[in-house]
């Protein structure tokens, strides 16, 4: 079952755009009233940002922060109503989600990530669907940092807190390399010899030995392998699972290095981080 848990979610995070526009073609139709619903997502994410020091921004709100040079996002799916007005019986879902993941943090992280980088810290975005630049490929979440923000763009309905915890590390991971360019450079050592990554987004996974990578995306390259860590430090059966990966924890150990001497925290593979 947990193998099974664990290849839906590869599937997931990386999935054809035709796959989402077939979902897309079976989402209802608006019927409710928009206003006041819309409100309610609004109250709620109000909510979030205070509790949390982050900024949330949903639907059109999204648009100007979108970052063209790599990805773009769409406010709107053709033959789809837009987010904004399907808001009020799905983003609530989408903001408990987002709550599910931010809760498991210390505050210290998101205060830590106002940083000289970043001074607002992270801001999430939840729009309709992140496309990159192969037209195969729709993402569920993407990571930037435009110096002000730390962007973490989400696509409605697709994301589930792992996904917003691998971007959280996404934007660490920029923090650390950007105070300390080589805060990595130990990494290919602690990789299984002549191991090699994909460095392919689309193409990952053949013949590498699972007791060194989360899975089977974290073969795609150094970031990748990083993030899909962090994923696993959420895992409710973390202790066990790891206890089963010492390779992985090797890995692990060299990302709380440079989360401690960065942000003053580390992950803790057998409580809560
Ligand atoms: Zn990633």
């Amino acid at each position: 079952m947990k193998k099974l848990l664990s290849l839906l979610f590869a599937f997931q995070i990386l999935f054809t755009a035709e796959a989402v526009l077939a979902e897309a073609a079976e989402e209802p139709v608006f019927s409710g009233v928009l206003a006041e619903e819309t409100a309610e997502a609004r109250t709620y994410a109000d909510k979030l940002q205070e509790r949390f020091g982050v900024t949330i921004l949903f639907g059109s709100e999204c648009l100007n922060a979108a970052d063209t040079v790599s990805f773009a996002i769409e406010a709107e799916i053709p033959g789809r109503i837009t987010l904004q007005d399907i808001l009020g019986f799905n983003t609530v879902s989408d903001l408990e989600i987002l709550e599910k993941a931010l809760e498991q943090y210390p505050p210290e992280v998101f205060s830590a990530m106002k940083n000289e980088q970043a001074p607002n810290g992270f801001r999430f975005l939840i729009c309709d669907r992140i496309v990159n630049n192969d037209p195969e490929q729709g993402s569920v979440g993407y990571a930037s940092c435009d110096g002000t923000y730390y962007n973490i763009f989400l696509a409605h309905s697709s994301y589930d807190p792992f996904a917003v915890h691998h971007e959280i590390w996404h934007e660490m991971e920029n923090y650390i390399c950007w105070k300390y360019p080589g805060a990595f450079l130990i990494w290919d050592s602690l990789n299984p010899e002549n191991f090699e990554y994909s460095n392919s987004y689309s193409s990952y996974g053949s013949g590498y030995d699972p007791s060194f990578f989360a899975r089977e995306y974290g073969t795609s390259g150094a970031s990748e392998d990083r993030a899909t860590i962090a994923e696993a430090v959420f895992y409710s059966n973390r202790e066990e699972w790891f206890s089963r990966r010492p390779g992985v924890r090797k890995k692990l150990e060299a990302m709380n290095l440079a989360l401690i001497s960065t942000l003053g925290i580390q992950f803790n593979w057998k409580n809560n981080p």
